[in-house]
C-alpha cells in the first residue's frame, strides 16, 4: 500500500455546465503526483491542488521526448455510483510503454490504489448527463535535470482528470477518413505499440493536412511497405467484409487498444468470425469496389466506436454504408456503453466500482 498524502484545495472550482464540456478543457480540483529516483524508487505519493508543474528547463522530457500516457474513464452509474472500465489493462499497457522507453514501471496494485483514491476524492466531478464521464489521464515522464543523453534516473508520474462531454452530442454520424500515403506513424521495432507522446508528434503533419482537406482523421499504413492498414489517429480500426470482422493484427507498430480488445471479445462471444490479420490497401480497395466491405469503424476510449462513412486515398473517395452507422457498429456501441455506464450487469469482470 502506498502512503498517499492528501492536501485538499482551499478553493474548489465551480463545476462546468455538463452539457457543454467538450474534451479535455476542464480539470478537477486536484492532481496526483509521485516521483521516482533510481536510488529511492517511487516516493512522495501525494494528491495536491491542481496547479502548473514546476520543472527544471533541462528536464529530460523537454529534450528527448521521454513521455508516456494513458487514457481511461470513470463513469456515473444509474444508481449514482461511479466505476472504471478495465483499469488494470491501462496500467499494464502503461508498464509496457514504460519498458519500451526505459521509464520506471508502476506496481499494479499501487496504481489501482492511486486511481481509486483519486477518483474517490474527485467523485463529485464525475458528470451524470448521458454520454458524459470523467476522463483520467495518467502520464509519466523522464525528469533528469541535465542535458546528457543517458538512461533515465529520475521520473515523475502524474494523474489529472477532466470531465468530458458526450462524443456524440449531435448523434453518431459517420466520419470521413483520409488514408495517408506519405507520412508514417510508426514502424516495427519503433514505439508504435507504446502510448507515448512522440507518436502523436510524428502524426501532426499528416493530421493537419487531413484536417485542412475536411477529414476528421488519418488512417495510417504500415511504415515499411505502405501497404497494410494500421490504425486511425487515436483509434484502432475494424472492417466488416461480409460475415467476417477483420482488424489489423498487432505487429508492433499498432497501439493495442483496450476498446479493440473489448470489441473482439464481445464480437466473438456473439458468434462472429473475428480475424486479427494483415489487411492490405488493395484488399480494401477491391472490397470497396465490389461491395463486400459493408462497415468500417474506429474504436477507442474517447469515442467508444466511430463509424467510418468515407475513405479517401490518393485522390479517390470511397463511400461505406449510406451515411449511416452499420448494424454491427451500432450493436457494439450499445453493448459497450451499457457496460461502461453500468446500465447492464458486467459479466466479463471489466468493471471496477469505486
Ligand atoms: C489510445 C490509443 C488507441 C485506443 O486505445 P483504447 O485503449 O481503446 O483507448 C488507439 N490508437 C492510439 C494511437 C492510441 O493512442
Amino acid at each position: 500500500m502506498l502512503d498517499i498524502k492528501i492536501t485538499k484545495t482551499a478553493n474548489p472550482a465551480a463545476k462546468p455546465d455538463s452539457s457543454k464540456l467538450g474534451f479535455g478543457r476542464h480539470f478537477t480540483d486536484h492532481m496526483f503526483m509521485m516521483d521516482y529516483s533510481r536510488t529511492e524508487g517511487w516516493h512522495d505519493a501525494r494528491i495536491v491542488p491542481f496547479a502548473n508543474l514546476s520543472l527544471h528547463p533541462a528536464a529530460t522530457v523537454f529534450h528527448y521526448g521521454a513521455e508516456i500516457f494513458e487514457g481511461l474513464k470513470a463513469y456515473r452509474r444509474p444508481d449514482g455510483g461511479v466505476q472504471m472500465f478495465r483499469p488494470i489493462e491501462n496500467i499494464r499497457r502503461m508498464n509496457n510503454s514504460a519498458e519500451r522507453l526505459r521509464l520506471p514501471q508502476l506496481d499494479e496494485e499501487e496504481a489501482l490504489q492511486i486511481l481509486d483514491t483519486f477518483v474517490r476524492l474527485e467523485e463529485s466531478w464525475v458528470p451524470s448527463e448521458p454520454g458524459t464521464s470523467l476522463y483520467l489521464r495518467p502520464f509519466l515522464f523522464g525528469n533528469d535535470e541535465h542535458l546528457g543523453v543517458h538512461s533515465i534516473d529520475n521520473a515523475r508520474f502524474v494523474l489529472i482528470a477532466s470531465p468530458v462531454g458526450s462524443y456524440y452530442a449531435e448523434g453518431i454520424n459517420p466520419v470521413r477518413i483520409m488514408i495517408e500515403a506519405d507520412d508514417v506513424r510508426a514502424v516495427r521495432g519503433g514505439t508504435g505499440y507504446a502510448k507515448c507522446g512522440g507518436n502523436y508528434a510524428a502524426s501532426n503533419r499528416a493530421g493537419e493536412n487531413a484536417e485542412k482537406l475536411g477529414f476528421s482523421q488519418v488512417l495510417w499504413l504500415d511504415g515499411v511497405e505502405r501497404k497494410y492498414i494500421e490504425e486511425v489517429g487515436a483509434m484502432n480500426v475494424m472492417f466488416r467484409f461480409g460475415d467476417e470482422i477483420a482488424t489489423p493484427m498487432l505487429t508492433g507498430s499498432i497501439l493495442p487498444g483496450i476498446t479493440r480488445k473489448s470489441c473482439i471479445e464481445l464480437l466473438k462471444a456473439e458468434g462472429w468470425t473475428v480475424n486479427e490479420r494483415l489487411i492490405s490497401i488493395d484488399e480494401l480497395g477491391e472490397a470497396l469496389k465490389n461491395g463486400t466491405l459493408t462497415e468500417a469503424w474506429g474504436c477507442g476510449t474517447a469515442a467508444v466506436v466511430s463509424p467510418i462513412g468515407e475513405l479517401f486515398y490518393k485522390g479517390e473517395s470511397f463511400k461505406i454504408g449510406e451515411g449511416k452507422i452499420g448494424e454491427v457498429t451500432q450493436k457494439l456501441y450499445d453493448t459497450l456503453t451499457a457496460i461502461q455506464w453500468g446500465k447492464v450487469e458486467d459479466t466479463h469482470g471489466w468493471i471496477r466500482k469505486i
